[in-house]
């Protein structure tokens, strides 16, 4: 059963890795970052109420992400495995997962914590480009779609976030140390964190990614 978390600093490739991952294994991307911005998209109640938050670079309260993902884990398509992508980052939210999880019998069983020293994070999130449509993400210099500002996998227009800015970045990094580093630790003690390096490219990192994953 493939029930996986992807964790790491923002910038350290989570989206990226985890368009493969999903492709492969055919399991539900559950990246709650592109659901608060569908919302937003949307303007809906939920939209409404964290843009401000996200926009600066803080975080969603703990209630409103967990209902969020609960509804979402609780439909049928995640009944054979999900990547968790940007959730859980604080420990209560991590806590309600492991509840939540047993409450519909889907729990975690893996969690890929990807590492990477936060010096490179910056210039990572600063040429960051991504796709609205289907969550793909690029880098203007490092990793550029085939033709500029398309989407490869969809052919959707591609943009640069709103909190993809150093003032955001600054708060989102000292949210990830405050709140979300400690689920390492967490996770460690419950025997499911897999730690990889991050910094030798996508496809190095994909490959060991595949290579847990097929044996999973
Ligand atoms: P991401 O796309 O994962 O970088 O998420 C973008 C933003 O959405 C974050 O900086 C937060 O403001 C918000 N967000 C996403 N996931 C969570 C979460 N699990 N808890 C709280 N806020 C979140």
């Amino acid at each position: 059963m493939k029930n996986i978390i992807l964790m790491g600093p923002p910038g350290a490739g989570k989206g990226t890795q985890a368009t493969d991952l999903v492709d492969r294994y055919k399991i539900p991307h559950i990246s709650t970052g592109d659901m608060f911005r569908e919302a937003i998209a949307n303007k809906t109640e939920l939209g409404l109420k964290a843009q401000a938050i996200i926009e600066r670079g803080d975080l969603v309260p703990d209630d409103v992400t967990v209902a969020l993902v609960k509804d979402r884990l609780s439909q049928p398509d995640c009944a054979n495995g999900y990547l968790l992508d940007g959730f859980p980052r604080t420990i209560p939210q991590a806590e309600a997962l492991e509840e939540i999880g047993k409450q519909i019998g889907r729990p975690v069983n893996l969690v890929i914590n990807i590492e990477v020293p936060q010096d490179i994070l910056l210039d990572r999130i600063a040429g960051r480009r991504v796709c609205p449509q289907c969550g793909a993400s690029y880098h203007v210099r490092n990793m550029p779609p085939h033709k500029e500002g398309v989407c490869d996998r969809c052919g959707h227009e591609l943009i640069q976030r709103k909190d993809d800015n150093a003032e955001s970045f600054k708060i989102r990094l000292e949210n990830y140390d405050k709140s979300t580093a400690p689920l390492i630790g967490f996770y460690k003690e419950l025997g499911l964190l897999k730690s990889y390096d991050g910094t030798g490219g996508k496809a190095r990192l994909q490959k060991e990614l595949f290579e847990t994953l097929d044996n999973l």
